[in-house]
């Protein structure tokens, strides 16, 4: 198969020739159709996470069809188009997972970190983690709702019910979480870098009924609001546009350091939290609902070959949406 390989930490993704993979017991082998390119695989690539599998393939937002099973698969079959998210096993026995938080699990690992992912043209997975999906569907609009989609899910609902509810940093995930919170009668305010007009356009494009800079307050006060930008000092600016009681969700993997802050901005039951991968219940509820949302994923598709490029694009911002690569 093809795959673009990390070998070194900071170093450019390299496309490599290697055997096919074959699904051991209980896995399955997926033929990639699409495989979204998430920030999380920039912190995997710089670095930031610790103990990545080296050398690694990186890439969780998989779309593709089952075409080997490993014996003892009877979920799955040949030919099912399927999705492969961040969460590629769970131990099952640790507290964290017998109390249903698997998403803390102690012995977790994790697609294109930990185990290698969809930067490739077959990736083999454990057929318990691998979401069936609707045998019809576009492949590159789907990738995104694998972990962009997932995660945003998991962040609003942790969020709380709240009617105002702030996006912070206006990329691949929360351009899907607009969509839903608008589905679900919300209000969004969407924040963007200060000055970045074309993303604070594409914004209010996707249902945000207020958009502006992310040193700007809201028209009105917020009940929660959501991280996605990896951006430390965004945390008290969030609290600071919570109304008491309010509820700040950080969204991301990993994120600069938070500067000190007065306790004032805390003070009044105002909550801050971070939302950590996701569990399986997370990907079937969010799955199921998804065809009824209308979700519309704006996508710039890159082939294989050019992961490098789709990376550093996505470093830069020089994309709406999400990037995809498509094998
Ligand atoms: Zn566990
Ligand atoms: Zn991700």
């Amino acid at each position: 198969m093809r795959a673009m390989q990390l070998r070194r930490l900071g170093q450019p993704l390299v496309l490599s020739e290697l055997p096919d993979p074959v699904p051991g017991p209980g896995e399955v082998r997926v033929h990639v159709a699409a495989c979204g390119v998430c920030r999380t695989d920039l912190h995997v690539v710089d670095g930031e996470l610790p103990d990545p599998k080296l050398p690694i393939i990186p890439g969780h937002e998989i779309v593709g069809r089952v075409d080997q099973l490993g014996s003892g698969v009877d979920a799955l079959r040949i030919g099912m188009r399927v999705g492969i998210p961040w969460l590629g096993y769970t131990c099952g026995v640790c507290p964290y997972c017998v109390e249903g938080r698997e998403n803390l699990c102690d012995r977790p690992l994790f697609t294109g970190y930990t185990r290698d992912g969809g930067y490739a043209t077959y990736v083999v997975a454990d057929a318990r983690f691998v979401f069936p999906l609707p045998a019809e569907g576009d492949d590159v609009a789907t990738a995104p709702l694998l972990c962009a989609g997932l995660i945003g899910w998991r962040s609003l609902r942790i969020a709380g019910d709240g009617k105002k509810i702030g996006l912070y940093g206006f990329g691949a995930a929360a351009h899907i979480i607009a969509q839903v919170a608008r589905w679900q009668g919300r209000e969004v305010a969407a924040f963007t870098k200060p000055g970045d007009v074309t993303g604070q356009a594409f914004a209010k494009s996707l249902g945000a009924s207020w958009a502006g800079g992310s040193d700007e307050a809201p028209p009105e006060p917020l009940d929660c609001a959501i991280i996605f930008a990896p951006v430390g000092p965004l945390v008290p600016a969030a609290l600071k546009a919570v109304r008491k009681g309010g509820r700040v969700v950080c969204a991301g993997i990993h994120m600069s350091d938070i500067p000190s802050f007065p306790y004032q901005l805390l003070w009044e039951e105002r909550q801050l939290m971070s939302v950590a991968n996701l569990t399986r219940q997370d990907g079937i509820d969010f799955l199921r609902l998804a065809p009824q949302m209308g979700i519309v994923t704006k996508t710039t598709r890159y082939s294989l070959n050019q992961a490098n490029q789709a990376l550093s694009d996505l470093r830069a911002g020089r994309f709406e949406g999400a990037a995809v690569l498509v094998p």
